[in-house]
């Protein structure tokens, strides 16, 4: 009678923090369960492909319009660092080039006469 009695003590005194620090429901999935359609939220068709992201052919053209138009503000972003740096390049060499001829040969400007 003790022998079945006497185990639990030790281990029992361990194993609920172990159980509390490990969620007992299961560990979230790493892969989303019930796919949903990326542009309005609903249910994606059982059938749908892997790749597929929305659930009819007007969201598809919905997504395909915001990711052309997150391509195009993505472009939009490269041309004013471009812009930006080029504006900086011309302040720099603005007061140069208006000290006249004789200082920028001295200088010798990078891209300048040869
Ligand atoms: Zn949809």
């Amino acid at each position: 009678m003790d022998l079945f009695r006497a185990p639990p003590p030790p281990t029992s005194a361990t194993s609920p923090s172990l159980s509390t620090f490990e969620p007992v429901s299961g560990p979230p999935a790493p892969i989303a369960p019930k796919r949903v359609c990326a542009v309005c939220g609903g249910p994606l068709r059982a059938g749908a492909r892997k790749e597929a992201r929305s659930c009819s052919g007007k969201c598809r053209i919905i997504a395909c319009r915001q990711r052309r138009h997150s391509h195009l503000l993505n472009r939009l972003a490269v041309a004013e660092a471009a812009l930006s740096a080029a504006a900086e390049a011309v302040a720099a060499l603005r007061p140069i080039a208006a000290q006249g001829p004789h200082v920028t040969a001295s200088l010798a400007v990078s891209g300048g006469g040869k």
